[in-house]
């Protein structure tokens, strides 16, 4: 009900946006914790993740849009009550894995317990059915295709959003796969957005291209691309306190960390701001599928309770 209030209240609110006809854009964001997922997975997620959660979530209830969550198992167990604001704001809750290794290190006896463990949690902490996942690190290829399809099939999910249609030798893809590769398993695969720029492929719809260029470059594609398009970001990238904490700790920082990871991390929240503003967003779940059924227990009560503000109580 809350997540349809807010699809009409947008929907209401669109007269200053830039429509491209019928499109809109999907804002998908992974949600994890940097030291954790991206520097070392063996060490502890850092309260850092929910105040950066927090403030995207502020920003997305500020211009009233729902989003998609692909969200870490080891964030949604530490701070259950990102999740619960996620369902009361009308998001999608989707996976992203339990502790952000890559698909395509496990076998296939590991997939299947990652992608079970992860949804499983995710459900019992949320109350919905999760539809849709994102491999960590984009960690998917035609080597791990079929049982990677078969696990998410084998949950019930719906959607997978994994994947760019452009080959990128970083994440091992070597051309656009045809969608029947995952229909055939019942799953939609939703692409990852790429623009060309003189012939050449690039996805810039997120991540570092949104964060380091210009916000007006965004803006032009945006207007040129006439079709949905995919948006994804991290929480962390609206955190402008991290990069000291970690010259703390490490004392010489790679300068390939700075570009990719820090640097213009203060441009973000007020690009957001703007990108929200200018166009229409939805969650895939809204766009694509129509609203999944709540789980309930026996007594129809949440099945997890939620704790007081983690951060309010230290
Ligand atoms: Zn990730």
């Amino acid at each position: 009900m809350l997540s349809q209030c807010l699809s009409r209240r947008s929907s209401n609110n669109n007269q200053n946006k830039t429509i491209n006809g019928d499109f809109i854009m999907i804002f998908s964001i992974d949600v994890e914790d940097w030291p954790q997922s991206v520097l070392n997975r063996s060490n502890p997620v850092s309260d850092r993740v929910y105040r950066n959660t927090m403030q995207v979530l502020d920003i997305l209830s500020e211009h009233k849009t729902t989003a998609t969550f692909f969200t870490l198992t080891n964030v949604a167990c530490k701070f259950p009550n990102l999740i619960q604001r996620m369902v009361t704001e009308g998001h999608e809750v989707a996976s992203h894995g339990t502790t952000h290794g890559n698909i395509d290190a496990m076998t296939v006896k590991e997939v299947h317990q990652e992608i079970e463990v992860s949804v499983k949690t995710l459900e019992d902490l949320s109350g919905e059915k999760v539809i849709g996942y994102r491999a960590p690190n984009f960690s998917i290829n035609e080597s791990v295709f079929d049982y990677f399809c078969e696990a998410l099939a084998h949950q019930g999910l719906r959607y997978d959003s994994s994947l760019f249609e452009i080959p990128v030798r970083k994440y091992n893809i070597t051309k656009k796969y045809p969608l029947d590769t995952f229909k055939k398993f019942g799953l939609d695969e939703h692409y990852l957005t790429h623009v060309q720029i003189k012939g050449k492929d690039f996805p810039f719809f997120g991540g570092g291209y949104f964060r380091l260029f210009p916000y007006a470059l965004t803006h032009y594609f945006r207007e040129q691309y006439a079709q949905d398009a995919v948006f994804y970001m991290h929480p962390y990238e609206v955190d402008t306190g991290e990069l000291a904490v970690i010259k703390k700790l490490y004392n010489d920082i790679p300068a390939k960390w700075l570009i990719t990871q820090f640097i213009q991390r203060d441009s973000v929240a007020p690009k957001l701001g703007r990108l929200l503003q200018d166009f229409e967003f939805s969650s895939f779940q809204s766009r694509y599928y129509s609203p999944i059924a709540p789980l309930k227990n026996e007594t129809n009560q949440p099945i997890v309770a939620m704790p007081s503000d983690p951060l309010i109580t230290v």
